[in-house]
């Protein structure tokens, strides 16, 4: 079976790309490459495209002739989205459309989408069921939002369109074999400034914000491992493909750690102190997401593999380190 993956050259894609791989589902990936590599493309066909070049996508589209689309490609930085909301609307909620055009004109009626757990923003109850309202507070959660909305309309209007959309909480980790893992040029993610401060690539650590409502005054998040989060998207292109109704469903592990839990673990593990600094919060962050993952257990059977902390921030390490002895190497 064949299946487009938009963004497959990123952080996320590029797992669900081997995951699919390694099942024998036949790859495309469409990336223009912005923040993805192209050797983290384990699987498949590469080409190299921007979602906004219409005729490019169509090209692909037609020529690689996919059954199902996943669609990754997109802008993911909280804190990026609050200072620069034009490029989120355009590079996820616009480009998003520009897909579903072309996915349409094409007859491809299948979506995986990448949503987050942005899109609940304050939510009323801990842990997020799925039929929580969206009550997103930044620009990143209310691209998703408004991109979730017109995958449903969409549905609605065409029966035969039909979409899963899952909703990740925060994803970190890397492949086993470290062959892939989060390579961006400028990092922002808790788990992977803390490494990376292990490291030596950053002076110190900070934590933004420690007066928030939560028992040690520092947000709290629900980390789920990327192997994990690329099964759900099997598992959701398999339910798609045997008839199942368009559908939202939480990634995450429902349990929550808090900012400083999170560095301590990564300094108990790494084996490494680092100056950690607490400095004022940053804009658009919610105190509190923490997934309830009984729908995504029942509905689609997920059961995963890695669901601890501790596995987690190994794995991240692990790749941290080989990514960093691949960089001295490159550069020396
Ligand atoms: N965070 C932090 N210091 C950092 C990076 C992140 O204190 O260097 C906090 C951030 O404010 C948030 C949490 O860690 O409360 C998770 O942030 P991340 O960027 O990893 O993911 P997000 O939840 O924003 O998608």
């Amino acid at each position: 079976m064949k299946v487009l993956v938009t963004g497959g050259a990123g952080y996320i894609g590029s797992h669900v790309v081997k995951a699919l791989g390694e099942r024998g589902y036949d790859v495309g990936v469409y990336d223009n490459l912005s923040t993805g590599n192209k050797w983290a493309v384990l699987y498949g066909d590469f080409y190299h495209g921007d979602l906004n070049d219409a005729k490019r996508l169509e090209e692909v589209i037609e020529s690689f002739k996919p059954e199902a689309v996943m669609h990754f490609a997109a802008s993911i930085i909280v804190s990026e989205s609050v200072r620069d909301p034009l490029k989120y609307y355009f590079n996820n909620v616009s480009n998003t459309i520009n897909l579903l055009k072309a996915m349409n004109r094409f007859n491809v009626k299948k979506l995986i989408f990448s949503s987050t757990a942005a899109v609940y923003g304050l939510a009323k109850k801990i842990p997020i069921t799925e039929d929580q309202p969206m009550n997103p507070i930044n620009p990143y959660g209310v691209s998703k939002m408004m991109s979730e909305m017109i995958l449903r309309d969409l549905s609605i209007a065409n029966s035969e369109f039909r979409y899963v959309s899952l909703r990740y909480f925060n994803v970190a980790g890397a492949d086993e074999y470290c062959r892939i893992g989060q390579a961006y040029k400028e990092p922002t993610h808790l788990i992977t400034r803390a490494l990376k401060t292990a490291l030596g690539q950053y002076k110190k650590m900070q934590i933004y914000g420690t007066n928030y409502n939560t028992a040690d005054g520092t947000c709290i998040r629900d980390f789920i491992h990327v192997d994990d989060l690329s099964d759900a998207h099997i598992l959701g292109l398999k339910y798609l493909m045997e008839g199942g109704d368009s559908n939202v469903f939480n990634c995450g592990y429902s349990k929550g750690y808090s900012v400083r839990e999170v560095i301590s673990k990564v300094k108990e593990i790494t084996k490494i102190d680092f100056p950690v600094e607490e400095v004022a919060p940053r804009d658009g962050d919610p105190p509190v997401l923490i997934a309830d993952s009984t729908k995504i257990r029942d509905f689609l059977k997920w059961s995963p593999k890695f669901n601890s902390l501790e596995l987690i921030i190994k794995s991240a390490w692990r790749w941290e380190l080989k990514f960093k002895e691949i960089k001295d190497f490159i550069e020396n």
